[in-house]
């Protein structure tokens, strides 16, 4: 097959790694830069080009989307569904597990345990919204923050108020969550292929850090998981439609809640820890699934 990796850098961990394991299995890999790529949107032969020429003849192609362009890189995926081109993760649900706040509501609607979590827009409302999720010590998100920056937690009353304030300040959309104390700082990625767990790890946060991000020097090492986490992160994934996805579980006392889910997992943490061949898996996985057209919309609203 002729697979492509829209990614932004060839030399990242998880592109070569994906190279890597497509080549050893006898594939023609195929690194496009998402952000180079435009478009002809037609309806009898829409085309995507890349440095002056078209971009033809791909069988699938494995999106690893930054946080930064999503906007711009589903839009290049969606193009590529167009065509007929399988997308091992497809463009509605990157742009749905992108959503915090929309991802949240979908999971919460299922039943999947999450950390209790309160929405608001205006600051008067912020006594309401404190007592929802238990008062403090709470935690306050930034929607768009990605890697841990923008995860405030809030361990006073009067902290908490001044967060929210300046957040709002700032015409900031944030989410206020129910601190899990209990995690201890730590928290587990599991790695979905399809409805499967391949493999899982567990991220603690450095020492006197509540954010377990290995971004904010966190440390990864393998961690066997109970069949109630397992069960949630495929559940997770799937209500977000993505065959490849990386969901990130705490243990709480009323059992794992999710944090979020990610629809391009980087593969170094998780492949060093786990000693796992995650990149070989995911190419197994288009190799058994991919078909031209067969891009579906799944998952729910
Ligand atoms: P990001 O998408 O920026 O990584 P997350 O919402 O995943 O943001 O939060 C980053 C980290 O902060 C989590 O992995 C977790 O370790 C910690 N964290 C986030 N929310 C909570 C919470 N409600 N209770 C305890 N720890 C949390």
């Amino acid at each position: 097959m002729k697979i492509g990796i829209l990614s932004t850098n060839k030399n990242l961990y998880s592109t070569r790694r994906l190279v890597e394991a497509g080549k050893e299995r006898g594939h023609q890999m195929l690194v496009i830069n998402h952000k180079r790529c435009y478009m002809n949107i037609t309806s009898h032969n829409p085309s995507i080009h890349y440095n002056g020429e078209a971009i033809e003849d791909i069988d699938a192609i494995i999106p690893r989307i930054g946080a930064s362009v999503s906007f711009y890189g589903a839009a290049v995926v969606r193009q590529f569904e167009m065509m007929g081109v399988y997308s091992v993760n497809e463009s509605v649900a990157i742009t749905r597990s992108r959503d915090k706040l929309r991802a949240t509501q979908l999971l919460a609607r299922k039943g999947i345990g999450l950390p209790v979590t309160g929405f608001a827009n205006s600051p008067d409302d912020t006594e309401d919204l404190l007592k929802f999720v238990g008062g403090a010590p709470v935690v306050i998100k930034l929607l768009e923050g990605t890697q841990g920056v923008g995860v405030v937690l809030a361990e006073t009353k009067k902290a908490a108020e001044s967060v929210i304030e300046a957040f709002s300040g700032l015409k900031a959309n944030f989410m206020v969550q129910e601190f899990i104390k209990e995690a201890g700082g730590a928290a587990i990625r599991c790695l979905v292929v399809g409805d499967k767990v391949v493999a899982a790890m567990k991220r603690q946060g450095k020492e006197g850090e509540f954010r377990s991000n290995l971004h904010r020097g966190g440390n990864a090492t393998l961690i066997k998981i109970t069949p109630e986490e397992r069960s949630t992160a495929v559940r997770s994934a799937k209500l977000m439609g993505l065959n490849v996805a990386g969901v990130d579980l705490l243990r709480s006392n009323h059992g794992p809640v999710v944090m979020e889910v990610n629809s391009s997992p980087g593969l170094e943490g998780i492949e060093k820890a786990t000693e796992r061949d995650v990149a070989g898996m995911i190419i197994e996985f288009i190799e058994k699934n991919a078909k031209p057209g067969k891009t579906r919309t799944r998952g729910a609203g």
